[in-house]
């Protein structure tokens, strides 16, 4: 992947905050890591750029540590809901650009969008739900939801639609939906041609609206 190095805070080592403290660090980027708790924030001070032992509701150990020339701070504290809403509405008095928080709960959701995070995550609701429609269906590998009501799938060839050149299929007609790639093997071809036969057992990234998709899957499973 192509990144442009910028400079990170991680507040809350759990797992979700540790993985993402490490990922950044792997990427090569700057990376503080944050916690309140002295022996999480050891864990890290191999791994961080700086690791500090600090409390993230604290307005003045904020400021002090500059917080607000870093580009992205993440707060990835979870049980605690009162001081992830009390760092994040910090980070935004003090001029953070870029704040990410977990959410716990659709409550937590609410508060946050309303005092100004910029991106919320739920990565255990997220994770659930992927792995949910993955084991539902023969024929979805994997989903990333774009909205309430749309979705970029992968669906899996079956014998339904193998041999199937795109045009005879034509998705985008009888389903309302744009096939954009199709990996075959390690191979990956994005926006096939209408004159590409499909194989069994390729591999096609889909979008389209949620009800569509499941049309799609429906006639594949006939
Ligand atoms: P995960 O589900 O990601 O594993 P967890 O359950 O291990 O999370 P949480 O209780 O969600 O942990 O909190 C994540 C981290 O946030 C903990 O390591 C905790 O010490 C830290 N933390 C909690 N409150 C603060 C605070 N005010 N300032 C800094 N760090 C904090």
């Amino acid at each position: 992947m192509a990144v442009q190095k910028k400079e990170f805070a991680v507040i809350g080592l759990g797992r979700f905050g540790g993985s993402i403290c490490r990922e950044l660090a792997q990427l090569g980027m700057e990376v503080m890591a944050m916690d309140i708790d002295e022996e999480r924030v050891n864990e890290f001070a191999n791994i961080a750029s700086h690791a500090v032992i600090a409390d993230s509701t604290d307005e003045m150990v904020l400021k002090s540590l500059g917080i607000r020339n870093f580009d992205h701070v993440v707060v990835a504290i979870g049980d605690n809901i009162q001081a992830s809403i009390l760092t994040t509405l910090i980070l935004k008095e003090l001029g953070v650009e870029n704040i990410t928080v977990k959410a716990q709960n659709d409550y937590h959701e609410k508060v946050l969008r309303k005092i100004g995070a910029d991106q919320i995550v739920h990565p255990e609701r997220d994770m659930g739900r992927r792995i949910a429609n993955n084991i539902a269906s023969n024929s979805v590998l994997d989903y990333l939801e774009l909205s309430d009501e749309h979705s970029i799938v992968e669906i899996i060839a079956n014998r339904a639609i193998s041999g199937q050149t795109l045009q005879a299929l034509n998705v985008r007609a009888r389903f309302g939906l744009n096939i954009v790639a199709i990996k075959r093997g390690r191979e990956i071809f994005v926006s096939p041609g209408a004159a590409e036969p499909i194989q069994m057992g390729d591999i096609l990234i889909v979008i389209g609206a949620d009800a569509d998709i499941d049309r799609f899957e429906q006639f594949l499973a006939k």
